[in-house]
């Protein structure tokens, strides 16, 4: 199973990975992204991660 963090301290918390997937992202109220599941069924985890504008999702 993917192992997948949000660097907070680079993430703007622009919503896209939510909007990507929110079985696995969700933006909290402090405007930063959380991992809130580790796998996706129906999303590529490292395509999302590739779209995070400053790259702030790993995926291992
Ligand atoms: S896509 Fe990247 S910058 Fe945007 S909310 Fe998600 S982790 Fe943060």
């Amino acid at each position: 199973m993917a192992k997948v963090t949000v660097d907070a301290s680079v993430c703007v918390g622009c919503g896209l990975c939510e909007q990507l997937c929110a079985e696995v992202f969700k933006v909290s109220s402090e405007g930063v992204a959380q991992v809130v599941g580790s796998d996706c069924s129906q999303h590529n985890l490292s395509d999302i991660a590739q779209q995070c504008p400053v790259n702030a999702i790993k995926v291992e």
